[in-house]
């Protein structure tokens, strides 16, 4: 029998598939359906694949990677989001072998730091003499820049990568401020601590969540030379090239880090698909059924999101009531970071300050990285987080270069017309983002955090907000390799 115009609508109400450009489009079957395309995802895919599950990657982008991303600009391609792997990157290093990556020696030694603090430029040697200082005891020897971090790590009792999680350490689900208020520290150390505090702010970030990240950063030193972090060499100023078992401290991948992404892209073929934002996804127990915002479905056993809570909290979920992991999904906080790259002759040559500096102004950081010669163009970049990132982006990315260019050039006139813009990031209005990585308030360890993972009927989460043990885009692939486990048990 023929089929008519009769049928063809019957059947499309009966299975109640959208009708798409004028065009019903059948629902597709898979095993896996994994939201979104970065590192945790595709690695979930990987592994899936693997052991003979037919997963499929749905990506909102025209692109995979999400925060590991390559712009290419005149000056070449620019990692804006991840790009330094360490030597305990198991996953990442074997990923880059297997896939033929190359990992380079890291090329972004940062010239020596000074700061800019009450209108004042401090020399980092002699601020514990500085009137300025009013700093007590120990305090008084900790340069501004590195007034937050050294106090986060002074304190941290965690020996252990997953201690965090640890009831044990609950007492310390706390703020910043409120460990180092009873810790008698002085009004100015608390100040310049939430200059620099790592995390959203020095009272939005629980304290466990820094110390996570300070314990697993250990890892990688004691993977070096061993030493203690250098006091006053922050953010890769004087960094270690030395190679141990063919790796430096810090790796890039050669030609970019969205290379990465790429080839495990290139690995899975047509399970993966672009351009396909989930808006809803409908559960059971036994199975789950995901629509894209182009009215696409999808079916399958199960679902993994690998997209950030920022993200998920914007898809409608129709599941059984779940109060624990929709509160870590609606309420996990996001941090954020955004960052000019420039181009830049060497004022500092001309006025005799400090090449790069911290300020307590709307700049945060300049990060001046040496060319090894001294003299000609240097690469460059002002680097803003916690409340200065917040404040950045409230005024919107085309307001943000003229209004840097102009503090810099306040600060440093010397800078004035010798610097050029390649590109600019910011990752809260990245509308497929909207943060730069995850953040657990004060709280929110003992609320969620360490049961947050346990599936929700058929849904796994992955992502770098589901780590237990890594950081980095090392946590992005472990949490890809954990639901993988997951669902290779139940299946
Ligand atoms: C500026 C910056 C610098 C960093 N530097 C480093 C570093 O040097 N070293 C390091 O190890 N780590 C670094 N990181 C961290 C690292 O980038 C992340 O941990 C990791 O890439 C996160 O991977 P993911 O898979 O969890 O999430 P993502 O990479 O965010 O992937 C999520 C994907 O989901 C997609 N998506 C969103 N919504 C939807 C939807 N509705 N439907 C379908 N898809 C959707 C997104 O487009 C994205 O592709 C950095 C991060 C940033 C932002």
């Amino acid at each position: 029998m023929a089929l008519n115009r009769r049928h063809l609508l019957a059947a499309a109400a009966a299975s109640a598939v959208p009708l798409i450009h004028g065009g019903a489009k059948a629902a597709e079957s898979h095993d896996v359906i994994i939201i979104g395309a970065g590192l945790s995802g595709l690695n979930a895919a990987m592994l899936l694949k693997e052991q003979g599950l037919r997963p499929i990657v749905l990506e909102a982008a025209s692109e995979v990677g999400g925060r590991v991303k390559t712009v290419q600009t005149v000056e070449g391609g620019i990692d804006v989001g991840a790009s330094q792997i360490g030597r305990g990157y198991a996953r990442a290093i074997d990923l880059c072998q297997r896939l033929g990556l190359k990992l380079v020696t890291e090329d972004r030694d940062l010239l020596t730091f000074g700061a800019h603090y009450k209108d004042t430029w401090i020399d980092n040697k002699t601020w514990s003499q500085s009137p300025l200082n009013q700093c007590v005891g120990e305090e008084r020897e900790i340069t501004p820049l590195m007034m937050g971090s050294r106090l986060v790590s002074k304190y941290n009792p965690l020996v252990e990568l997953d201690d965090w999680l640890n009831p044990r350490f609950a007492q310390y689900d706390i703020s910043l401020r409120q460990l180092l208020q009873a810790r008698g520290h002085s009004p100015q150390a608390i100040e310049l601590a939430a200059l620099s505090t790592p995390g959203i702010s020095i009272d939005g970030t629980s304290v466990l969540r820094m110390w996570q990240e300070e314990v697993r950063g250990g890892l990688e030193r004691k993977l070096g030379d061993g030493g203690a972090p250098r006091k006053d060499h922050p953010f890769g100023e004087g960094n270690d090239h030395k190679e141990i078992g063919g790796l430096a401290a810090i790796s890039n991948i050669e030609g970019g880090c969205q290379r990465l992404p790429l080839a495990m892209a290139a690995h899975l073929g047509d399970a993966v698909r672009l351009n396909k934002a989930v808006a809803r996804i409908e559960m059971t127990d036994r199975s789950a059924r995901v629509t894209c915002e182009d009215g696409q479905v999808f079916n399958a056993r199960f679902v993994v999101s690998a997209v950030p809570f920022t993200r998920l909290r914007k898809i409608s979920i129709e599941a059984k009531p779940n109060p624990l992991v929709t509160q870590a999904i609606t309420q996990m906080p996001y941090a954020n970071t955004a960052r000019m790259y420039l181009t830049v002759e060497p004022f500092w040559l001309d006025d005799g300050l400090p090449p790069s500096f911290s300020t307590d102004g709307p700049m945060g950081m300049f990060w001046a990285i040496d060319n090894h010669k001294g003299t000609g163009a240097h690469r460059a970049m002002i680097v803003m987080v916690g409340p200065a990132a917040t404040a950045i982006s409230a005024r919107g990315p085309e307001a943000v270069a003229p209004y840097l260019f102009e503090e810099l050039a306040r600060l440093r006139p010397a800078s004035r017309g010798r610097v050029r813009l390649n590109t600019y990031k910011d990752w809260a209005l990245d509308p497929l983002q909207l943060g730069c990585g995850f953040s657990l308030a004060p709280g929110q360890v003992n609320a969620f955090a360490r049961d947050m993972l346990t599936p929700w009927q058929v849904m796994h989460f992955a992502g770098e907000h589901t780590r237990r043990i890594e950081f980095g885009m090392e946590s992005a692939l472990e949490s890809g390799e954990r639901v993988a486990l997951e669902i290779i048990s139940r299946a």
